[in-house]
């Protein structure tokens, strides 16, 4: 098991913890006795942290590939999104803004 410190993500307090980790997997959160925010106490958000990085929550929301967006035309039909090449959705943001954009 390995133990590495971090700051919870959850709000500005910005409570230090300890994750535990077993290979790629984290496992538990625990509060940090030694950061000066929380000295060890977490509160319910913090404490369930570990339980967002389980395997089956990360596999439902984990992005694997760049999703785009459909126009409002076609949110009315499913599905919502499609997958999208990075480069070509580089692109096409760029040619958005330049829409809307003026240059002096
Ligand atoms: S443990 Fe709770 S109070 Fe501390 S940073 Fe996370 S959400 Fe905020």
């Amino acid at each position: 098991m390995t133990e590495t410190r971090s700051t919870c993500p959850y709000c500005g307090v910005g409570c230090g913890v300890i994750i535990e980790s077993d290979g790629p997997q984290i496992t538990g959160v625990r509060g940090d006795p030694d950061h000066p925010a929380n000295f060890g106490k977490l509160c319910t958000k913090g404490s369930t942290l570990h339980l967002t990085a389980t395997p089956a929550i990360t596999r439902q929301t984990r992005l694997l590939q760049p999703l785009r967006r459909l126009r409002l035309a076609q949110l009315l039909q499913r599905p919502r999104f499609e997958l999208a090449q990075t480069g070509r959705v580089r692109t096409e943001l760029v040619a958005r803004v330049l829409e809307r954009v003026e240059v002096p």
